[in-house]
């Protein structure tokens, strides 16, 4: 199921369109429509366009993917944006790199612009790392499937001397035809019916039984990535030349680009790392170890001081112990977000316990008493569910709380 199907009406074909037509329905209208067959006609550039665009997304299976996907929305943050060929270049790359030759370069006159050879599409890929092996380093072998010349026919696509260059369309694939249209004979460009648009003929019996005449084959290829310690996410590694090859343009590129896998201990700021620690009210106020496990199975041991007193929320540093620094033999610094728990409810009835926090603990200072001549109302405090009240963020987001003193505020934000 495909979400849209704009690029494909633009080609003319249908959804499961295989290769094959849709390079034979770019061919045949990038050649109809083209600027150099059409002067002073707006329409036709901006359909020349057009179906550049459209073969530009859809030939390529990761970008047509994609869009059967998600439609043209999805490309236009990822693989879509920014990298859009002019359809110039396209075109020429199309017909330079298709083994058809400059005839068609010769055919419209207008082409004679200067262009680097033609190369087959970089693979692009994500690799996926787990914090730990960012921080130790390693080199991540991964197994690429790629097209190579086929190196039983070294990409002629059959016996030497047997593939032949197609009479019909004397080797480019298209031809000029000519169809009587009432009074007028009109001439017009179709893919040679010959050879369907090759520029190649082989005899089924010479043709070669490893690619079947395709010129290339499958291949597996395993590339050795070092992913560096400390590496940063999105952090590109290049494999030049190790792409797909095919006949008479240079092979492709491959590129792998490092993400970092989300950590359940740990998230990374830069060379930083940030550690959220739970810790008992009474470690807090009177002190006591915690335990953070490392990403190199080391174990920190954290002695948090007696009357410390950390407050939630608190931020510490623990120096050195973040992400080492790519290429530096320096470390970042980890930080430890602090969450206080308290005892739970009715965790003691001991008017002992109660008279000992009073006497250690600093005493509460008055604030907001009541004139001598107000009068006072006892009032009982009955448990709620705060989340269904929406108090718990609201509270904390609301930026006009400051405006409302006293407990008008709450109710203000949970309106
Ligand atoms: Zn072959
Ligand atoms: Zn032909």
């Amino acid at each position: 199921m495909v979400r849209e199907t704009k690029l494909y009406d633009v080609l003319g074909v249908s959804p499961n369109a295989t290769e094959q037509e849709l390079k034979k329905a770019y061919k045949t209208g990038a050649l109809k429509y083209h600027p150099d067959k059409n002067h002073n006609n707006p329409a036709a550039e901006q359909k020349f366009k057009e179906i550049s665009h459209a073969y530009e997304i859809l030939s390529d299976s990761q970008k047509r993917q994609i869009y059967d996907q998600y439609g043209e929305a999805g490309l236009e943050g990822g693989a879509g944006a920014g990298g859009g060929m002019a359809a110039e270049d396209l075109f020429a790359q199309f017909f330079g790199g298709s083994g058809l030759g400059g005839g068609f370069g010769g055919m419209f006159g207008g082409m004679n612009h200067p262009r680097g050879p033609a190369k087959a599409k970089t693979i692009h890929h994500v690799h996926n790392v787990s914090l730990e092996d960012i921080y130790r380093g390693k080199v991540s072998k991964l197994a690429l499937q790629r097209s190579i010349i086929c190196p039983s026919c070294e990409g002629r696509g059959g016996k030497e001397g047997a593939v032949r260059k197609c009479s019909g369309c004397d080797g480019h694939g298209m031809k000029t035809m000519m169809r009587q249209m009432g009074p007028m004979i009109q001439r017009f460009q179709t893919v040679c019916p010959d050879c369907n648009g090759e520029g190649e003929i082989v005899k089924d019996k010479d043709r070669c039984k490893r690619c079947f005449g395709k010129k290339t084959v499958v291949d597996r290829k395993v590339l050795h990535v070092h992913v560096d310690r400390g590496v940063r996410s999105g952090t590109k590694i290049e494999f030049r030349g190790e792409g797909d090859q095919a006949p008479g343009i240079l092979a492709g590129d491959v590129v792998f680009q490092i993400e970092q896998k989300p950590h359940p201990r740990f998230t990374r700021q830069e060379d930083d790392l940030i550690y959220q620690a739970e810790i008992d009210l009474v470690t807090a106020l009177a002190g006591g170890t915690i335990y953070i496990e490392h990403l190199d199975e080391r174990w920190l041991s954290v002695d948090i001081l007696p009357g410390e007193a950390i407050a939630p929320g608190t931020v510490k540093m623990i120096r050195g112990q973040g992400m080492p620094a790519p290429r530096h033999h320096t470390f970042g610094n980890m930080y430890v977000k602090f969450a206080v728990k308290f005892p739970e409810k009715n965790w003691t009835d001991d008017p002992l316990a109660f008279e000992a926090l009073r006497k250690y603990l600093p005493s509460p200072e008055v604030v907001n008493t009541p004139p001598a001549e107000a009068m006072t109302e006892p009032v009982d405090l009955e448990d709620v569910d705060a989340n269904s009240k929406g108090f718990n963020g609201a509270m904390e987001e609301d930026d006009e709380e400051h405006e409302h003193p006293g407990g008008e505020r709450v109710q203000c934000a949970s309106q």
